[in-house]
């Protein structure tokens, strides 16, 4: 399987002359299997993108797996060209809500005064599936679901496919749980994990739902992947600042294959 980042800043979009090396676009991950089923993680600023690609392609079926509903992971979401495309049918899975319904918070997104155009009038066929802890399959991807700790229902997602996996972890604070998605994170080919904060900033962010250094070399060490990228970078962390946070990150942890996500990184797992 490929995968291929289309969006790993955190917070807020940052789009800028400091932010070009690793991206201002907020999260989103594509995947495709072998034979080429698509499935899209998160639909942050980086799934617009994303959609003029596939509209090139076209492709029409789509899975869209959500970690959660905070803005930064579906903003980009009413600007996905498929959306608009009356042959597309996409299958959103996403964490099931303290109250009400996935549709139902969706829709209110993608509606006025949110959003000009009213949900029902959106062209594409959707279908929305709730989610905790689960296993399911989508043209030989087995995706396995689980809650992490991050304010709100939040989930992390493991990807497999012929002996090769991966762990897409954004928003998560081991800082509360060390143990948080450990299940899905541990003993991966791939992990991407949330390394938003410094330690420093961290201590003024308890309880905000990210990872500490200190906090994500420690996750690191108890996930043991064979290859690590930290995202979810923090919209103040110029490119520079992160490849400080990068090169101490190596030092705690000593892993040898730790590096930062960046917009446009494609990465062959086998
Ligand atoms: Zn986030
Ligand atoms: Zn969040």
């Amino acid at each position: 399987m490929k995968a291929r980042i289309w969006g790993c800043r955190g917070s807020l979009a940052t789009p800028g002359p400091s932010t070009l090396r690793y991206g201002g676009n907020t999260m989103c991950l594509e995947v495709r299997s072998a034979d080429g089923a698509i499935v899209i993680f998160d639909a942050g600023t980086g799934i617009r993108d994303l959609g003029r690609t596939l509209s090139t392609e076209t492709v029409h079926e789509i899975d869209l797996v959500l970690t959660h509903l905070h803005l930064d992971h579906i903003e980009g979401l009413g600007f996905f060209a498929l959306l608009f495309d009356p042959e597309s049918r996409i299958r959103i899975h996403g964490p099931r809500p303290a109250s009400g319904t996935l549709q139902e918070q969706i829709a209110a997104y993608l509606s006025p005064p949110y959003f000009p155009v009213p949900f029902e009038r959106i062209e594409a066929r959707i279908e929305f599936e709730e989610l905790e802890r689960e296993n399911w399959e989508v043209k030989g991807l087995r995706i396995s679901s689980a809650p992490v700790c991050h304010p709100g229902p939040t989930l992390a997602y493991r990807v497999a496919e012929n002996g090769a996996s991966l762990a897409f972890v954004p928003d998560n604070e081991p800082g509360l749980d060390k143990n948080s998605g450990l299940e899905i994170a541990g003993d991966v080919d791939l992990l991407l994990h949330d390394s938003q904060y410094t330690d420093e900033e961290y201590a003024t962010r308890v309880g905000w739902g990210h990872a500490s250094a200190s906090d994500f070399t420690a996750y690191l060490k108890a996930a043991a992947p064979r290859r690590a990228l930290m995202v979810h970078h923090d919209p103040t962390h110029a490119d520079a600042k992160l490849e400080r946070m990068l090169e101490s990150a190596r030092a705690a942890s000593g892993h040898p294959e730790l590096g930062l996500g960046h917009e446009g990184l494609e990465i062959e797992i086998a």
